[in-house]
């Protein structure tokens, strides 16, 4: 066997090592069932040499009794199936010895792995296996959860130690629960180096949920080939020999035996049930298959904890978030939303001081560092390229190395870039959290040169415990905490661009709001005049007191009048102005009640006994009541005034709701609306030109107009001189009404 070297230790190809463990046998056939491999120990178990079966076919050699032959074929067809996943086994008697026969397709090669199917234990596995589940179940702690099960797989396996090794982020493992004998010192609490079970190791502990290394000072048994063969593939072989880095590992160790079985979270090696024995002890099939079965019990129990778990942070972290997109729909700038509020940007994770950097400015909360070092943490960042847009480490200092200057409040960081091509951040910056580690043994390899000038590699040799002050070092930031930065990163967007948008609208309205001063300020200065006008002039006149005392009285009610216009337009002017700046209260009208309610007051109002109104259909409207009874209170108004010398004076109102909006039509039979002046009249003290022997100011249409506006909804007419006028007017149904406030 070669010699370990420090370059093959992290690529040994541990799954070919061209030997098996020699507490069983192999043989290995190719498709066409011709034995290509065998194991050179197979002489000690039949009476047969290994290079004496090679290139035989398998069903020449007698080695198989006709049950068995008929087993292994069946087999062979559901290994075949299965595509090498699963194993298959029967029992086999040679020599008044039983084994089993475990049977694996990989690779274009059948392999059979017999190894004694008597295992030491004279257990009821059944009834333990039964029993173990059960109590390995009943506890919904995780801590109690993961002794019990190390206790119960000491119970079926005998093992001197049983422990849970859990795999950190970096690959160390930590003992985490731990079953033994009394007479061997605890290993509870202990963390191991990642080095020492290597990656390629850990991958095969993802394939083969259990492994066994029946007596770590049997010497291997080579496999003989015909020479023409490449090295045979033992990743689903049970007997696979042990990488000689890791045998001489174990027997730093004093371990004899090594048995474990693979705890697996979502895909993931999540940690390993690792059992030592430190007399060989031989663990058969059904046995290892028990073990497994506890194992895959253990998995589900860990993945179903885990993911509860997260929910339950998730459901935290949901609502932090939510808390700070409330404050982001408010009328607030956004760094006030996320900084400075009550409940911050610092309260969404687990951490002591936030900082937004948001349009070249910095925005801090709680305990961070000085903004000088935040400024370059910042410029780093912007050279440093990372997917998906965030930093997370709670060692900043390994790659930032400033940081270690700032150990109090900036030992780890989670940082957010808000977008692409935006050097805008979120962080989080948590304090340096001390802790001491328990190694069993120092975490280094040892290195040396051998006699060839070869540098080498040999497992450590050292277990004494080792404690280790970990400094400049946060508490680990959690998948679930990034997936709440990542979703407050998004509300956080979506509130700036929506922000941008609103101040668009703003603008628009803006504008808009300029135009119609423009156009009041005109018609005020226009239509004021002539009240004015008319005022001045008849005080000039009785002024000159040319006049007799009847004449003045005359022109003074002339005044008063003139008042009583302005005042008149003045309150219509606010009447205007006020639709156009109240809030919406919206609700759903009973439009039938209103409209019967205007109707009984026209008809007492109006006192024409040839005027009819008529109620006909009366959906509701989702509005603001008030301004929606303004709405038809102008247009009915409207239709009395305008019809009244119409004989008789008619006067209808109904309305028709479709899938997006309600529109009412409102009719008269009165004088009508000459074509050119359908849109003026809706204008502010606009009037038709023929409604001048009517009462009127030329302000209701206009607020009519606003309060539609304001509905989101829409007016139009239909009218001719003389054919009498419908207005229409459309309202949208809830909904969209409803996004719209
Ligand atoms: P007014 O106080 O003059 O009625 P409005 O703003 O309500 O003011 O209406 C503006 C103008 O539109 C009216 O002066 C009139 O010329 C015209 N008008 C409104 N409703 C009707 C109608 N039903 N029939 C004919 N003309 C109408």
């Amino acid at each position: 066997m070669s010699e370990p070297t420090l370059d093959n230790c992290e690529n040994e190809p541990i799954h070919i090592p061209g030997s098996i463990q020699s507490h069983g046998f192999l043989i290995a056939v190719d498709e066409a069932f011709t034995i290509r491999y065998c194991s050179e120990n197979i002489r000690f178990f039949l009476d047969i040499s290994a290079p004496d079966l090679l290139g035989k076919k398998l069903s020449e050699i007698d080695i198989f009794d006709q049950k068995s032959n008929e087993q292994l074929f069946s087999l062979i067809n559901l290994a075949d199936n299965q595509n090498g996943s699963g194993q298959q086994h029967f029992r086999q008697t040679f020599n008044d010895r039983h084994f089993n026969v475990v049977v694996n397709f990989h690779h274009k090669h059948y392999t059979f792995d017999f190894e004694p199917a008597d295992g030491g234990l004279e257990q009821d596995i059944q009834t333990l296996i039964g029993r173990s589940l059960s109590e390995i179940l009943s506890d919904s702690n995780l801590n109690r959860l993961l002794n019990n099960a190390a206790s119960q797989i000491k119970k079926i396996i005998e093992y001197d130690r049983v422990m849970v090794y859990k795999f950190h982020d970096d690959g160390h493992g930590e003992v985490v629960a731990e079953a033994k004998i009394d007479e061997i010192e605890s290993w509870m609490g202990l963390h191991y180096p990642a080095s020492d079970i290597p990656k390629q190791a850990r991958e095969l502990y993802k394939i083969n949920l259990v492994r066994l290394i029946a007596d770590v000072h049997s010497t291997p048994a080579a496999l003989v080939t015909d020479g023409k063969a490449v090295p045979l593939d033992l990743t689903h072989s049970t007997l696979r020999a042990v990488s000689p880095i890791h045998i001489q590992y174990l027997k730093n160790m004093g371990v004899a035996s090594s048995f474990s079985v693979s705890i697996m979270d979502h895909g993931k090696l999540w940690g390993l049930i690792a059992c030592h024995n430190y007399t060989p002890r031989f663990i058969n099939f059904r046995e290892r298959e028990s073990a497994k079965l506890v194992g895959q019990v253990l998995s589900s129990a860990i993945s179903f904890r885990e993911q509860e778990e997260d929910q339950h942070h998730a459901v935290g972290h949901r609502q932090a978030v939510e808390t700070i997109t409330r404050y982001l729909l408010r009328n607030i700038a956004v760094e006030d939303a996320l900084i400075n509020q009550d409940y911050n940007l610092k309260d969404v994770l687990d951490c002591k001081g936030a900082a937004f950097y948001f349009e070249n400015t910095l925005h801090v909360t709680g305990d961070v560092p000085d903004e000088e070092f935040i400024y370059k943490l910042i410029k780093w960042l912007d050279e440093k390229t990372y997917a998906d847009g965030y930093y997370m480490s709670p060692r900043l200092s390994e790659d930032f190395d400033l940081a270690k200057h700032h150990r109090l409040n900036a030992s780890g960081l989670l940082a957010c870039r808000m977008g692409k091509d935006l050097n805008e951040y979120m962080l989080w910056f948590r304090p340096e959290v001390k802790s001491t580690v328990k190694w069993a043994g120092k975490p280094e390899k040892i290195q040396q040169v051998n006699e060839k000038g070869i540098l080498h590699i040999s497992p450590r040799n050292s277990f004494q415990e080792w404690s280790e002050q970990v400094e400049l070092t946060s508490l680990a930031w959690k998948k679930h905490e990034l997936d709440a930065a990542l979703s407050l990163r998004d509300e956080v967007n979506y509130a700036i661009s929506r922000k941008a948008t609103e101040l668009r609208i703003i603008n628009e309205k803006l504008r808009e709001a300029y135009a119609e001063l423009d156009t009041f300020s005109y018609t005020i200065s226009h239509d004021l005049k002539n009240p004015l006008a008319t005022i001045r002039s008849y005080a000039q006149l009785i002024k000159r007191g040319l006049m007799d005392t009847e004449k003045n009285i005359s022109m003074a009610e002339r005044i008063e009048k003139g008042t009583e216009k302005m005042q008149a337009m003045i309150d219509e002017v606010l009447a205007y102005s006020k639709a156009g700046q109240a809030r919406l209260e919206t609700k759903a009208i009973n439009m039938q009640r209103l409209l019967e309610e205007l109707r009984h007051d026209l008809l007492v109002s109006a006192n024409n006994p040839n005027l009819k109104i008529e109620i006909k259909e009366s959906p509701e409207i989702y509005g603001d009541e008030m301004m929606i009874l303004q709405v038809f209170s102008n247009l009915m108004g409207n239709a009395v005034k305008y019809s009244k010398k119409s004989v008789p004076s008619l006067v209808s109102v109904t309305g028709i709701k479709s899938d997006n909006e309600v529109v009412y039509a409102i009719e008269d039979n009165g004088i009508g609306i000459p074509k050119d002046q359908h849109t003026s009249i809706f204008e502010l003290f606009a009037r038709a030109t023929a409604s001048n022997e009517f009462e009127g100011s030329g302000v209701g249409l206009s607020i009519v107009k606003r309060i539609l506006e304001k509905h989101n909804g829409n007016i139009w007419l239909d009218s001719q001189p003389g054919r009498g006028s419908v207005f229409f007017v459309s309202f949208k149904r809830y909904d969209s009404l409803h996004q719209l406030n």
